[in-house]
């Protein structure tokens, strides 16, 4: 690959001297879509249809792009914008939107933003009536918003599929979960929102614990910590027990 890194950042991904979750843990931005292409296999893209034009017959015909014009003095002025989502279908995915004055440019930039806006997601069997163990669905039930558009995504048992509209499919396809129930209300048409809602949700995910979020070590440490603050107290109330005497 011929990449010179530009950032430290991706100084030390070509170095390989950092990973993904040491990544996301310590908060840090990524600011060049190579290192998602370096540290994330078997990425995968897909255009989510923003555009319609009245198609045959009635009815919308969705496009890729979405053409907006702006009044100049020499006439209409043209842009397009695209929204594309990038994963792996394995608990990574980001999305990212751009414009620009070609339909190829404006696809090209929106999925370098969705590289650069790729997080992890968490996956599990948070369904009641499945309770299986495996990572197909999510852990709980989880709300995301943008703009007016509110989505509410639910742990579904395993088989019950994506239930949600197409575009979104693509978003929870790659982000790697099987099987979701999901609510929405707001301007949904607004396909733009809908896309960014379903990532807060997902997003939103990451600034929860779960069980499994816990090593082993996390439990053991407060437990000794708490042992030995016992035991001193221990002392400590001997002590005063002859103080009051
Ligand atoms: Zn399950």
């Amino acid at each position: 690959m011929d990449w010179i890194p530009k950032t430290k950042l991706g100084q030390q991904v070509a170095n390989g001297e950092i990973t993904l979750d040491e990544i996301f843990t310590s908060g840090k931005k990524i600011k060049e879509p190579e290192i998602v292409d370096k540290l994330v296999p078997g990425l995968q893209s897909e255009i989510i249809l923003i555009g319609g034009s009245p198609g045959k017959g009635g009815g919308i015909k969705r496009t890729p792009t979405r053409r907006t014009a702006r009044m100049h003095r020499s006439g209409r002025r043209y842009r397009v914008s695209a929204l594309a989502v990038v994963g792996d279908g394995n608990g990574h995915v980001g999305i990212g939107k751009a414009q620009s004055l070609e339909n190829r440019d404006a696809i090209n930039k929106a999925i370098v933003s969705a590289k650069l806006n790729i997080i992890p997601v968490k996956r599990a069997c948070g369904s009641w009536e499945c309770v299986c163990g495996e990572t197909h669905s999510i852990p709980v039930k989880v709300e995301g918003k943008a703009g007016s558009v509110r989505v509410v995504l639910m742990p579904a048992p395993k088989g019950i599929g994506l239930c949600i509209n197409d575009e979104a499919k693509k978003i929870i396809r790659l982000a790697g979960i099987k099987d979701i129930w999901s609510m929405s209300d707001g301007e949904s048409r607004s396909r733009v929102n809908y896309a960014f809602a379903i990532y807060n949700a997902l997003k939103n995910m990451n600034s929860m614990k779960f069980p499994q979020d816990y090593s082993p070590d996390d439990v053991r440490k407060p437990v000794a910590e708490a042992v030995e603050v016992l035991l001193d107290e221990d002392v400590d109330i001997e002590e005063e027990n002859k103080g009051e005497e």
